[in-house]
């Protein structure tokens, strides 16, 4: 039997009346001041933390759980479809145009964001709650500050496409995420137009092609988004991700308005109509929402303003165009990837793997992996496993690693290798 001490009453008055504190608090935020905004799933999240602190009796708490997980659910499932594996950016980044600041990320900055963004979620504390934590504060995005958003996004890519387009001109322009000079078969990113090394990037084969430094997300079509937004409704509460995608869809169909508006004017081939149709085909790229909109536009563009594309390689590289690869021949390529990728991608910037000239003979393409042109006195032609490309700073040169006697380890750490050709020369004067 329990004992009604005196102190055992002063604990049951003080918990009623921290109860009776919380449901007055979740009433509140239940039937939101006409000028507030609606539930927020913050501050139920932090109601339902203060609920497990104080005891309540799962009636008190009423469907709010309830609601929490089917927010959560929601959020999982847009992530699924937005978020690639080890992406670099969140899921509310992505559903937000580019800050100036993130569209000109360089592909070292981006890499270390990966890095850091396996860990970024921040769990409440429920003794850190304060009475002050549960006004709704969800610092919300008006349509202004978003469409100031979008506008700055289309400028910074403007501006990038600028700079990229004006290093086409000068001679000793570098290049890709290895910054080295044009070489060997490049594509460029649609969105960007930096030009890429088929050496250091493989093609996604993607309609478009984004850049490493371009894309964010799967970018799903329309269609697989639109589910979402109804199940929206029935989960009743307010979250800036549900937030974001909304005004994300908006944009598509304002785009969509846009491209109707552009098409139904393409007979006049006027100045006017370039501008228009250069805005929307970056705009569409920008989205991370696609359309087959966007593809008609592209198809539409490639025939009339073909120059909106960037198809002229820099000087001293070949265009890399997949365009022509038969479709047989595109999936022998990503049977191909795993060996074709680990010597890029595992080697610092020392090292390439190998350069394919040119080649007419499109279904030569095996013998080509493996008969480069290895600038080595006595090429050994290795293949399989032994193939591993090296670049000599120096000579400017690529090197089968095993006709050079080198050690793969060895050369990966070193961004300067220079062969041992040049190291001769080099000793000797
Ligand atoms: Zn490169
Ligand atoms: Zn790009
Ligand atoms: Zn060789
Ligand atoms: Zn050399």
């Amino acid at each position: 039997m329990r004992q009604f001490s005196p102190q055992y009453c002063v604990d049951l008055s003080r918990e009623r009346k921290a109860s009776y504190a919380w449901k007055e608090k979740l009433e509140k935020y239940l039937v939101p001041a006409p000028d507030c905004d609606e539930p927020s799933l913050q501050t139920a999240n932090k109601l339902l933390k203060l609920s497990e602190k104080l005891q309540l009796h799962p009636i008190e708490v009423g469907d709010l759980h309830e609601r929490v997980e089917r927010a959560e659910e929601w959020i999982e499932k847009l992530k699924k479809i937005f978020i690639k594996k080890g992406c670099a950016w969140s899921l509310k980044e992505v559903l937000l145009p580019r800050t100036p600041e993130n569209a000109s990320l360089t592909v070292k900055d981006i890499k270390e964001r990966k890095k850091r963004n396996k860990s970024t979620d921040d769990d409440i504390d429920a003794d850190d709650i304060t009475d002050d934590m549960l006004i709704d504060r969800t610092a919300r995005k008006g349509p202004c500050k978003l469409q100031t958003m979008e506008k700055q996004e289309l400028e910074a890519i403007k501006n990038i496409r600028a700079d990229n387009k004006k290093k086409l001109e000068c001679e000793n322009s570098t290049y890709c995420s290895c910054q080295r000079v044009a070489k060997s078969t490049m594509f460029p990113c649609d969105l960007c137009g930096e030009w890429y090394h088929t050496l250091c990037h493989r093609r996604s084969l993607q309609k478009v092609e984004l850049c490493i430094r371009c894309v964010r997300s799967r970018r799903p079509n329309l269609n697989q988004v639109y589910p979402l937004l109804t199940e929206l409704a029935s989960i009743g509460l307010h979250f800036e991700e549900s937030e974001y995608l909304q005004s994300l869809i908006e944009r598509v169909i304002s785009w969509q308005t846009n491209y109707k508006c552009l098409i139904s004017n393409l007979s006049r081939n006027s100045e006017r109509n370039l501008a228009r149709a250069t805005n929307l085909y970056l705009e569409g790229l920008l989205l991370e929402v696609s359309c087959d909109d966007q593809t008609f536009l592209y198809e539409a563009i490639k025939e009339k303003w073909p120059d909106i594309f960037m198809h002229e390689p820099p000087e001293g590289a070949f265009i890399c165009d997949e365009t022509k690869t038969p479709n047989r021949k595109r999936r022998d390529k990503d049977a191909d990837l795993p060996r074709r990728l680990q010597n890029p991608r595992k080697k610092n910037k020392g090292t390439r793997a190998q350069i394919e000239p040119e080649s007419d003979n499109e279904d030569d393409d095996e013998d080509v992996e493996d008969d480069g042109p290895c600038a080595a006195g006595q090429c050994k032609r290795p293949d399989g496993n032994k193939v591993e490309w090296v670049y000599c700073e120096r000579c400017a040169k690529w090197y089968h690693m095993f006709c050079l006697n080198v050690n793969p380890k060895d050369v990966r750490d070193d961004p300067d290798f220079v062969c041992s050709n040049c190291q001769i020369i080099h000793a000797a004067s």
